[in-house]
């Protein structure tokens, strides 16, 4: 670690210790201020400069008798902070951010790579080819963006000339995704494609601080079920620790621009959505009438589906 970002770290355990015993700063306060401190050392790690920014502060109202009261952090309060983020260098091409959109209440969090050239002309995630393929997907399994998904990308800034997103800015925006995970609170999480299955897995480049690890290819993770785990104990927004358990399933499958370039993708993918489409049966009763007659009309055709669906037609 170079001796620049020593010595901001040093300061930053030394701010989040003064925090930790001060008991006038409550919990969601510290939350703010560790994601602070993160989205800094990350900045710093990045090269990321802006001689224009600056920070504008002032005090908090005095504590009204609803003291106490949590004033609570929303899908579209995040999305307010990510449309004039700065935090890396994305923010400097892009021309409008992409936030996310769907349910506030989602059943599945379907997460992306990065917005493409639609999405950074509108400012909304999966609008071009690849994303009204996507939004036949979900359907083929009752899953639609404005009723039971949220779709979002891992980052929220288109990188230039589509490129992957590099590891600085998939780090940068990590406070971000971690939010919406948290906010959002998913049954499931559908990962299409290696950039955000490796993200939310924790594999790849910057696991155990190696950014030169390649990430895992998309093909060795797709079709299986993940625990997703939240930021450790110590606050690190990246790369993640495995604490705990969230109560949240990750499923990765191959992107829909990948099915688009090559067309016997189409029956793997079609085979994860099964296995998604048995999973959320046996987790929500809602979900379970509604696809009742699709999950007849697959298990009509597929006797290995219709095993795992048994249970839910008789
Ligand atoms: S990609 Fe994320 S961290 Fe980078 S500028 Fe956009 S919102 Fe901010």
């Amino acid at each position: 670690m170079a001796p620049l970002e020593k010595g901001v770290l040093g300061k930053g355990l030394a701010i989040a210790e003064t925090l930790r015993l001060n008991e006038h700063v409550n919990a969601e306060q510290k939350i703010k201020v560790a994601r602070f401190l993160d989205l800094g050392i990350a900045a710093l790690k990045s090269g990321y400069r802006n001689a224009l920014y600056d920070y504008h502060f002032s005090d908090d109202p005095a504590p009204s008798s609803a003291a106490g009261k949590k004033t609570g952090c929303s899908a579209a309060d995040i999305a307010a902070e990510i449309v004039s983020c700065s935090g890396c260098r994305l923010g400097k091409t892009r021309n409008r951010a992409v936030p996310g959109e769907g349910s506030e209440h989602p059943l599945v969090l379907v997460l992306g790579e990065g917005p493409g050239a639609e999405e950074d002309a509108t400012g909304r995630p999966f609008v071009g080819p690849a994303g009204q393929l996507l939004d036949r997907m979900l359907a083929s399994i009752c899953l639609f963006r404005e009723k039971n998904c949220f779709i979002a990308n891992t980052v929220k800034c288109r990188p230039p000339g589509n490129r992957d997103p590099e590891f600085q800015e998939i780090r940068a925006c990590a406070p971000f995704l971690i939010r919406q995970i948290e906010v959002l609170k998913p049954r499931l999480i559908l990962a299409v494609g290696k950039v955000a299955a490796n993200r939310l897995l924790h594999a790849g480049p910057g696991q155990n601080g190696d950014e030169e690890s390649p990430p895992e290819p998309i093909g060795r993770l797709r079709g299986r079920f993940f625990d997703f785990a939240f930021p450790g104990s110590r606050g690190d927004s990246y790369p993640l620790s495995s604490a705990g358990d969230s109560g949240i399933r990750i499923l990765a499958t191959y992107h829909p621009s990948a099915l688009l370039r090559d067309d016997s993708l189409k029956i793997p993918v079609f085979e994860d959505l099964k296995k998604l489409m048995l999973r959320l049966a046996a987790l929500d009763e809602g979900y379970r009438q509604e696809s009742r007659a699709l999950m007849a009309k697959y298990a009509a055709k597929d006797p290995v589906f219709a095993a795992g669906a048994e249970e839910f037609l008789s």
